[in-house]
């Protein structure tokens, strides 16, 4: 087989991307419970990945959980025994509501303060602005 057609063969096994671009994948948070802690190990880390502020998201967590939380280091706790997959649930929520743009799917884009309380999402790659909470 020469060169050429092991590159065409390369490029069959490419999966379709043609359609709609790469998918942005939401992070999932690694959480563990200790005592009437639930510890997110992982927090610093996912925030950088949705390029958010840990103010906003531990404040959906505090509204959604009613529970207080508190920034330690990398971590997040959360203080209450919570369902790992609750909070996978909630941060989900959190991802779609606040940071992937409705219209192209994209995870590029920011909050803007549009004043009289409210906010809006802006997305950097198609320049959708939606009102978010
Ligand atoms: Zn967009």
């Amino acid at each position: 087989m020469d060169y050429d057609s092991l590159l065409d063969k390369a490029y069959e096994a490419l999966p379709d991307k043609s359609k709609g671009g790469e998918r942005f994948e939401i992070p999932s948070l690694d959480a563990f419970v200790e005592g009437n802690k639930t510890i997110i190990k992982n927090f610093s880390s996912v925030l950088q990945k949705i390029r958010r502020e840990p103010a906003h998201i531990i404040k959906f967590f505090t509204k959604e959980f009613a529970v207080p939380a508190t920034e330690e280091g990398d971590r997040l706790v959360l203080h209450r025994k919570l369902r790992i997959e609750l909070i996978n649930k909630k941060f989900d929520e959190y991802v779609k509501s606040y940071v992937i743009c409705e219209q192209c799917g994209k995870p590029d884009t920011h909050i803007e303060d549009s004043g009289h309380r409210s906010k809006m999402l802006v997305c950097e790659a198609c320049g959708a602005r939606t009102a978010v909470k």
